[in-house]
């Protein structure tokens, strides 16, 4: 008898929910500014991507409702058809210009962009080297490319130099989070170019929460590490977290841009982003590029954090960046911690396996530039009086 798939799916679920991973999905009813509404209680959030605070400025919304008015909502068409607008040519100009690259490209979503990039650059017998912490759409990325897929110990320079030693002919891609989503903490990007360089094999960094948050004009961990399109010839960001909108964009030489628009099907074959957005996100560069205020702040309030929750004890990872994570280790003390911090009106989520490895469960704190010092003093402060079932995220 043939297995039945829905059922099968179904068991799956089950066993999530025994093993207490299930997913749950929350409506928020409202957003305004890092609160929301969510099931009837206002909650102060730090799990937002929204790092700069931009995703509510009046000039995003203003950017985005003068182009709906004047273009609509939809682009109609794929880019190469006749969904290539001027506000995506406004954008992808000041992308490349704001990370000092020939030229930008833009995506629909960042897990798109890296789909294409690596599905455009990889062959069947090419490596694709690889952080194990690296973002799953990096990951499967490489195994859509149908490359070899070869993954190094988080950050370990040596441990991918090793990776790449073992196919010296071939040609390899290696791909890191210039941020790491889940933990907060930045590759070693000068040895990983320094490698790459060394081995022949290019060298891709996806800056998904560098950019806007690192760097003198908020260019990402790439400039911020004093390197150039010559070091990562493969820079990506995403539009939706720290700019506050939505997709993506790869950054890099002109042939490589060229390269990609003639081969990247996750480009090629879907509907260009609303230009409205485009034009929304170009506002948000602007801001991003200008407001350096957002930035000191940002880290101000990142040390105050930190500090404050080493005074507690709290489990910190070494993170300097707007991520910081409290290292729980079981998913249910994740989550009773989680559940607990709501019940005293803060939303941040447990994350838990298969998103980070087993034995790994987290809380993933997010600070943002819209939060207020009272605001992480009243989180720190909840946190001291945590309930006895989220014990491993009290004060020791
Ligand atoms: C969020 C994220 C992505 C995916 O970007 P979307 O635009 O949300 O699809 C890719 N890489 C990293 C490191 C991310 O954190």
């Amino acid at each position: 008898m043939r297995t039945d798939l829905l059922n099968r799916l179904a068991t799956h679920t089950q066993q999530r929910e025994q093993a207490g991973l299930r997913r749950r999905l929350h409506t928020v009813a409202r957003a305004d500014g890092m609160w929301v509404q969510r099931d009837g209680r206002r909650l102060l959030s730090f799990c937002s991507n929204d790092y700069l605070g931009l995703a509510q400025h009046p000039a995003l919304v203003d950017a985005l409702k003068r182009a709906a008015d004047s273009d609509g909502v939809g682009s109609g068409s794929a880019h190469l058809i006749c969904g290539h607008r001027a506000a995506h040519a406004a954008l992808e100009e000041a992308l490349a210009e704001w990370t000092g690259r020939e030229r930008a490209l833009l995506f629909s979503t960042g897990y798109m962009a890296n789909l294409g990039v690596m599905q455009a650059l990889l062959q069947r017998d090419d490596v694709c080297v690889q952080d194990k912490l690296n973002h799953a759409c990096l990951i499967d990325g490489a195994q859509l490319a149908g490359a070899e897929l070869k993954r190094y110990p988080h950050a370990d320079v040596e441990g991918a130099a090793r990776q790449l030693a073992a196919r010296p002919g071939a040609a390899s891609l290696l791909a890191t989070d210039g941020v790491f989503s889940m933990d907060g903490d930045i590759a070693p990007l000068r040895e990983l170019s320094t490698l790459c360089r060394r081995e022949q094999a290019t060298l891709m960094v996806d800056d998904a929460h560098g950019l806007g948050v690192l760097g003198p004009q908020g260019e990402g961990s790439v400039a911020d590490a004093g390197l150039g399109q010559g070091d990562v010839p493969v820079l990506m960001a995403t539009l939706g977290k720290a700019l506050g909108c939505s997709g993506a964009f790869v950054a890099g030489s002109a042939a490589l841009i060229d390269g990609l628009v003639q081969s990247a099907r996750t480009y090629i074959y879907t509907t260009a982003m609303p230009p409205a957005l485009a034009a929304a996100t170009l506002a948000a560069v602007r801001l991003a590029q200008a407001e350096n205020w957002r930035r000191e702040k940002l880290h101000a309030l990142i040390a105050r954090f930190r500090s404050g929750a080493g005074q507690l004890g709290l489990p910190l990872m070494p993170s300097p960046t707007a991520i910081q994570p409290l290292l729980l280790g079981d998913a249910r003390a994740a989550l009773e911690a989680s559940e607990a911090l709501e019940q005293a009106g803060f939303l941040v989520t447990a994350i838990r396996p298969p998103t980070v490895p087993q034995g790994k469960a987290r809380l993933r704190i997010t600070l943002s530039a819209a939060h207020e010092e009272s605001d992480v003093d009243r989180l720190l402060e909840a946190f001291s009086r945590l309930p006895s079932g989220a014990a491993s995220a009290r004060p020791v």
